[in-house]
């Protein structure tokens, strides 16, 4: 049977909840996030402020030098939660099989509600206008037959977007696309496909899966079917994440170690990004490494009290590569970092920031001196 899968994403969130209270805000380049000089991170963007480039999870001290004028603003985080539950609850009157991606993003699994796309199409309508109504805020639908499609086209038509795939219509609307805009793939994954002069998503179908898999190994036959709009994921209601985690898989095993500190950063900021969204913090943070020979190991440790700032995640990552994983010729070939132990955001006051803010220096070096007095005792 024919699949119909609903992505509803609200725009810019954060940034359009204190866009709409708060009138002086509107129309201007608005930032939440924390200040530059606690090193802060942007947790989301007004569109004004994304015209000059400004990006969530980029540092704001750089969003600042793009447009010095941007507003800062600290986030509500218990206050968006609140929102995001009322948006859940409208989400709930035509399925009960909704998928909470983050705060604003759900899939919908429509399937057995909708009798076809035309019905699929109403719903999503009326989705929009329920949520307008109740939240004076915008939102972006994308129907599709399954959830990357489904993604795709509400990512497309942002900001108060609507778009519907049709089956049919899934390679004429995938193949204009950047393959950069293709789930999982990232800078380094796209840099590699324009090395072989594929760009788009077209010509990422042009290629055969033994050419994909002989550049890419395993991930190359996930970019096959994604280049296709292939997705049999369900839409999986339970979703409540443990631990959250992301890695990468090196075109080439590289070994040195300044350059795999800095892939785990990256790694580090992406998993504070997904726990920020949840709106969740952590008490474990874990690497994993696999070495040339496909060895793989995951080291962890579990902190005192749960943090979600960028820099304490960067930080344990790279002490527990440095002090526990043992460094060997053939280098690695992937990095991850994950999170564990999560717990809901919610019970302090501004979970979204660190109040480490002025001290943060301290307790960073703080942080350090104690996980490496523990991680030096603690062989395993
Ligand atoms: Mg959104």
């Amino acid at each position: 049977m024919e699949r119909i899968v609903l992505h509803v994403d609200m725009d810019a969130f954060y940034a359009s909840v204190e866009q709409r209270d708060n009138p002086g805000l509107r129309g201007q380049p608005v930032i939440v996030g924390g200040q530059p000089s606690d090193r802060g991170v942007v947790a989301a963007a007004s569109y004004e402020a994304r015209q000059y480039g400004i990006r969530s999870a980029m540092p704001t001290a750089r969003a600042l030098k793009l447009c010095p004028h941007a507003q800062i603003i600290r986030g509500r985080m218990g206050y968006y939660r609140e929102i995001s539950h009322e948006l859940r609850d409208l989400m709930r009157a035509y399925t009960d099989r909704v998928e909470p991606l983050s705060l604003d993003e759900a899939y919908l699994e429509l399937t057995p509600t909708v009798a076809d796309y035309d019905d699929a199409e109403r719903v999503g309508h009326e989705l929009k206008r329920r949520i307008r109504e109740r939240t004076r805020l915008t939102s972006s639908v994308g129907i599709g037959p399954n959830k990357s499609v489904a993604k795709l086209a509400s990512d497309h038509a942002k900001p108060d977007g609507f778009v519907v795939v049709r089956p049919h219509e899934v390679d004429a609307f995938l193949g204009p696309l950047s393959v950069g805009e293709l789930s999982g793939v990232g800078s380094a994954t796209e840099a590699k496909l324009r090395e072989m002069g594929v760009f788009t998503v077209a010509e990422l179908r042009e290629r055969s899966l033994p050419q994909l898999t002989e550049a890419f190994g395993k991930w190359g036959a996930d970019l096959y079917q994604r280049a296709r709009g292939t997705d049999e994921r369900p839409v999986n209601p339970d979703h409540d994440p443990k631990q959250l985690s992301r890695e990468t898989t090196f075109a080439e095993d590289r070994r040195d170690v300044d350059d795999l500190l800095r892939v785990l950063d990256d790694l580090s900021q992406e998993v504070a990004e997904d726990l920020h969204a949840e709106g969740r913090r952590a008490r474990t943070v874990q690497i994993k490494a696999r070495y040339a020979d496909f060895t793989t190991i995951t080291r962890s440790v579990t902190l005192a009290e749960p943090i979600d700032d960028v820099d304490v995640i960067q930080e344990v990552a790279r002490l527990l590569f440095q002090t526990r994983v043992q460094q060997r010729e053939g280098g690695f070939r992937l990095l991850g970092v994950g999170v564990g132990n999560l717990r809901d955001g919610r019970s302090r006051q501004l979970p979204l920031f660190p109040e480490l803010q002025a001290s943060s220096a301290t307790r960073l070096a703080h942080l350090r001196e104690t996980l490496r007095r523990r991680l030096a005792s603690d062989q395993g």
